[in-house]
């Protein structure tokens, strides 16, 4: 089997390969991946650093051309790679495509943001004193990805550090290195000079601590667990740099007594158990006003059994397996505390075999759940959710809003005045009226509050925020 190995100032290296492995067939083998030493990061990271002059003058139609020409090519081998990405994370393939056409898209934005870097003129307070505003790479950037969006997530944090004139050493997760290694072949063909983009694929603890530990990065954008964020915040104060952390998410969906029934059930079932639950933007708290409560549950119930859970790759999978047999035990023990703590297990709650051995669970749903229960209050990143009664609208946002999180938050309504508030009122960083909590776009900004994120936003053009610093310049005339 071919070695996909790391691409290290330039030269593809490394020897000894990990399996990676389908979570629908696990006797599968998708690919031999190398796994970096703290050395190789090292060598990864000064590769980077001297990349770093020429790269941050580089003319902005060298780095347009670069990032449109790996969109274009992202997106013509959109199944190629979409399969890949099913098949390595478990996703359905029309997800997985979906994700990668969404990897394109974002390489195709920031191709074009590229012509638009500007800065700001000024008159000085002072007279004859002019004043300008400019945006200057930050440096080495080290970018840590999580394993749910093994392409789009890659994508909106290299594109926009490419795109600003910044260097990278980009450290993909353990379990999905295939569509990593595809953005870096592709960039790297594309004509990306050598040590610009740094491919470290690694264990967390080796590869993502010895970029914790560089003194060189000059920022680090993670997306993960909170505890690993939080290491990353607390290395990138002691070496001074810039972070910017997305972590968890325990997202809420109101839905109010006048909700459009079908339209509550949709979204619930979209963004509660596609992509197997395994979205930081997921809702696992469906907050249900008295008048609607009952119809709610039997309508979304009746939906869950319609939703077909296997292979990846097999047409007509609503939701494929759980990632690994790590992220199923977590799963499975939360289902667990879920019954101990007293709610009522409405709908799945076991595990599935299937005609090749994964990691199959059904779709779970809990009723009559507290929002003081665990199951409530952390994160399971699996396909399960909870429905939480309460008597009205005042009450629902009350708790929606009682979290430690707050990345996206949803109501389904037909009420103006109720929408309005909760946009208003919603202590989260993103707000979906009548839609999945999941579910969004690439040129607008993505992020959270609270616990579920640090920093500024990603995506869109609010993205220059972390991947730039500002320089003030005066000049007498
Ligand atoms: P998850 O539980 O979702 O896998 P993690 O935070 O463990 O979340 O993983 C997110 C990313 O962080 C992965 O690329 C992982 O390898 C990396 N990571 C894990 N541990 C560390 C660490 N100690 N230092 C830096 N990166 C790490």
């Amino acid at each position: 089997m071919t070695l996909h190995q790391n691409l290290i100032a330039g030269e593809w290296v490394g020897t000894n390969g990990v399996e990676n492995i389908n979570p629908s067939n696990t006797k599968e083998v998708v690919g031999l991946y190398a796994s970096a030493s703290a050395d190789d990061t090292k060598t990864a990271i000064a590769a980077a650093k001297a990349a770093f002059p020429a790269w941050s003058r580089s003319g902005i139609l060298e780095r347009h051309a670069i990032l449109k020409k790996t969109a274009d090519e992202i997106l013509a081998r959109k199944d190629e790679i979409g399969t890949l990405l099913a098949r390595e994370e478990g996703k359905t393939l029309p997800e997985a495509i979906g994700e990668t056409i969404r990897a394109a898209q974002i390489f195709d934005f920031f191709a074009g943001e590229a012509l638009r870097l500007a800065g700001e003129v000024l008159p000085s307070a002072r007279p004859n004193i002019g004043v300008e505003i400019t945006r200057e790479p930050i440096g080495v950037i080290g970018i840590i990805t999580p394993w749910n969006f093994p392409i789009a997530i890659p994508a909106w944090k290299i594109a926009p550090a490419l795109c600003y004139g910044n260097t990278v050493v980009f450290k993909p997760a353990e379990l999905v290195p295939g569509c990593s290694w595809a953005i870096a072949d592709i960039l790297n063909r594309a004509g990306l000079p050598k040590g610009v983009l740094n491919l470290v694929m690694g264990k967390g603890s080796v590869v993502g601590q010895a970029m914790l530990d560089s003194p060189d990065l000059a920022g680090i954008t993670f997306t993960g667990s909170t505890g690993t964020g939080k290491r990353v915040a607390a290395s990138s104060i002691e070496h001074n740099r810039k972070f910017q952390l997305e972590m968890g998410g325990k997202n809420p969906m109101v839905v109010l007594d006048d909700a459009d029934l079908t339209v509550a059930v949709e979204a619930a079932a979209n963004s509660g158990f596609f992509s197997t639950g395994q979205r930081c933007t997921a809702s696992s708290r469906l907050i249900v006003t008295e008048g609607i409560h009952d119809k709610f549950v039997a309508a979304l119930t009746e939906r869950l059994k319609t939703l077909v859970v296997d292979d990846a790759l097999k047409p007509g999978t609503h939701i494929g397996p759980v990632v690994d047999e790590r992220q199923l035990a977590t799963d499975t023990d939360y289902i667990d505390i879920g019954r101990q703590e007293g709610a009522k297990l409405a709908f799945g709650g076991e595990t599935i075999a299937r005609d090749n051995p994964g990691f199959y669970l059904q779709p779970t749903l809990f009723t009559e759940a507290t929002n003081q229960m665990r199951i409530s209050r952390e994160e399971i990143f699996g396909p399960v959710a909870s429905v939480i009664r309460v008597k009205d609208y005042d009450e629902a946002l009350a708790v929606a809003n009682d979290t430690p999180f707050g990345l996206s938050a949803g109501i389904a309504t037909t009420s103006l005045k109720h929408a309005t508030h909760f946009k208003r009122n919603s202590e989260a960083g993103m707000v979906m009226v009548n839609l999945p909590t999941a579910g969004v776009d690439f040129h607008v900004p993505f992020g959270g509050r609270k616990a579920s994120s640090f920093g500024s936003r990603e995506q869109g053009k609010y993205a220059n925020e972390f991947f730039t610093v500002v320089k003030t310049a005066y000049t007498l005339a």
